[in-house]
């Protein structure tokens, strides 16, 4: 297969392009996802939570180059066999490109790490860790004008089709490139790679030596989302997931722009649907 600019030898397919010019390709793509939606501006302070994976080392270094004020923040499951390895490939490429660390644990955090609460209580893994998860990097990203994240255009058309499936639409107008616009107690988050698919993210990873193996956790065939991403990659094709992100972004403009202003949980103080928070619920029983 030959690059169709300029015939040479070809590294990626759909379309095929040699290593320079997928290379430029992508980072022109990024750069275009952020100019469409306006996700981010010179001077400010950003956060990229970053697990060591290939997404976000590619946007964590595409935005150090663009941006320069940039921080990683990491979250240590403790998951045997899997943190290791993607924590390791995360310390190695912030030093290489002197962006600043900030790691938060579970074990810390709970006193237990993912593994043992999963032999202590039979929790579902990824119910626990994402609500852990995303209540750890929130505390670490008050301090930034904005969070990025590296989710990529298979993880976003998953997301759409799992919200849909599990009659999950109230939650629609927050899912997107950037979301909690304007929300009290929230830092805006963003998504670079949206248009960009893990096929793509992955090839621009090894090429740039991010990575040096993919590893995926392996609580992940546990997930609702590992069902939807089979379907999807088995039977869809790079159009079908672009066809879902775009018919949501269009159906998202018809959605009322009001921003959220939840109260705070009565134990930890972050915002909060309910009474008690998520995070505080399931602190509780881990540590009961
Ligand atoms: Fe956590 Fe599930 Fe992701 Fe594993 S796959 S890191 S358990 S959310
Ligand atoms: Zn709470």
């Amino acid at each position: 297969m030959q690059c169709s600019k300029c015939k040479e030898p070809a590294v990626i397919s759909e379309p095929a392009r040699c290593k320079k010019h997928f290379l430029a390709d992508f980072e022109q793509k990024v750069k275009d996802t952020i100019e469409r939606f306006q996700l981010l501006q010179k001077g400010q302070k950003i956060a990229v939570a970053a697990s060591g994976g290939k997404d976000s080392l590619t946007i964590m270094v595409l935005l150090k180059k663009w941006y320069e004020n940039v921080t990683a923040i990491t979250i240590d499951e403790g998951i045997e066999g899997y943190r290791a390895k993607t924590m390791e490939d995360l310390q190695r490429v912030c030093k290489e490109q002197n962006i600043p660390l900030i790691t938060k644990s579970y074990k810390d955090f709970t006193g237990y790490t993912l593994d043992e609460m999963l032999k202590k209580q039979k929790f579902h893994p990824c119910t626990i860790c994402g609500t852990f998860r995303r209540h750890l990097i929130s505390i670490a990203s008050k301090e930034f004008d904005v969070l990025v994240t590296g989710h990529n255009a298979d993880d976003e058309a998953q997301t759409i089709l799992m919200n849909l499936l599990k009659g999950n639409t109230d939650i629609f107008p927050r899912n997107g490139p950037k979301t909690g616009v304007g929300a009290k107690g929230f830092t805006q988050r963003v998504k670079p790679l949206y248009f960009c698919t893990e096929k793509e993210v992955a090839t621009f990873a090894f090429l740039n030596g991010f990575v040096s193996e993919f590893i995926e956790c392996p609580n992940a065939p546990e997930g609702f989302r590992y069902l939807i991403r089979t379907v999807l990659n088995n039977h869809g094709t790079k159009e079908t997931k672009q066809h879902i992100l775009e018919q949501f972004l269009k159906m998202k403009e018809t959605f009322p722009t009001k921003s959220v202003e939840l109260p705070p949980c009565k134990n930890c103080g972050e915002p909060s649907a309910r009474e008690t928070c998520k995070t505080c619920e399931f602190l509780m029983v881990v540590q009961s």
